[in-house]
């Protein structure tokens, strides 16, 4: 498998040569050089309204609206900036080799933002956002599964973390959230996700997703997860738009 994943990669490389977003240097999406010289305090909102705040949790008005105890990101969705290319490539362009760059964020980043958001570590979930399996196998992997799997591994160094990419199930296609206005936007996502796993869901759960937008999915799926027995649901994305 390694020796297979290293051929495709040499090959990969020499048809399509990377080069870093930022300084043009070749080999990388986004060189260790930049990377270094860049922090990510992350960014933290109101789930519901998102006004920012220090945390990520709801606001008091905004309580009773947000299933997601508390939500955050490492940085604001921007089309134009390196975040927001990283992102398209990931996402459309089969450019699994960004994941390395995740892992970078998560490494450095990741401990800090949890602890900001004070999230109880301990017997935590890892949970990402699932694809409907026939979106999954047209673009070939989920990548909020991906970025989930890097979390758990940060975070599972830490403390005793669970990690469940299977019980969370999103029963039908759905259309792309984003073209949609909010009203649509809810009916589309409507009994969409469903628990089912052998037991209740864990008390304590992080749900992972690439982009927090309007936040309707990662909302419908912490309902779900609450009403099959969740106490605590927060959220956590690459960027927010
Ligand atoms: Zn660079
Ligand atoms: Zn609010």
């Amino acid at each position: 498998m390694k020796v297979w994943s290293g051929l495709v990669q040499m090959v990969k490389d020499y048809l399509f040569p990377v080069f870093c977003l930022k300084c043009q240097v070749e080999g990388q999406w986004w060189c260790k050089n930049c990377l270094k010289k860049f922090t990510v305090m992350g960014v933290y909102y109101c789930p519901v309204c998102h006004l920012s705040n220090l945390n990520g949790q709801p606001c008091n008005p905004c309580r009773a609206a947000s299933s997601l105890n508390g939500i955050a990101a490492f940085l604001d969705y921007d089309d134009q900036a390196i975040i927001g290319q990283l992102i398209k490539q990931f996402k459309y362009n089969f450019a699994f080799d960004i994941t390395t760059v995740w892992e970078e964020m998560v490494e450095s980043f990741l401990p800090e933002i949890i602890s900001r958001m004070n999230i109880e570590v301990d017997f935590l979930t890892v949970i990402p956002i699932p694809l409907h399996i026939s979106r999954e196998r047209e673009r070939g992997f989920n990548q909020a599964n991906l970025v989930a799997q890097l979390v758990f591994k940060k975070l599972s160094t830490l403390k005793q973390i669970d990690f469940n990419n299977k019980s969370l199930q999103r029963k039908r296609p759905t259309n792309q959230q984003a073209k949609l206005n909010r009203v649509d936007r809810l009916n589309n996502l409507k009994d969409a996700f469903v628990w089912c796993g052998q037991k209740s869901a864990p008390k304590n759960i992080l749900l992972i997703d690439d982009v927090y937008t309007s936040g309707t999915t990662m909302q419908e799926c912490a309902m779900v997860l609450k009403k099959f027995g969740a106490q605590k649901v927060y959220g956590f994305t690459l960027a927010r738009d």
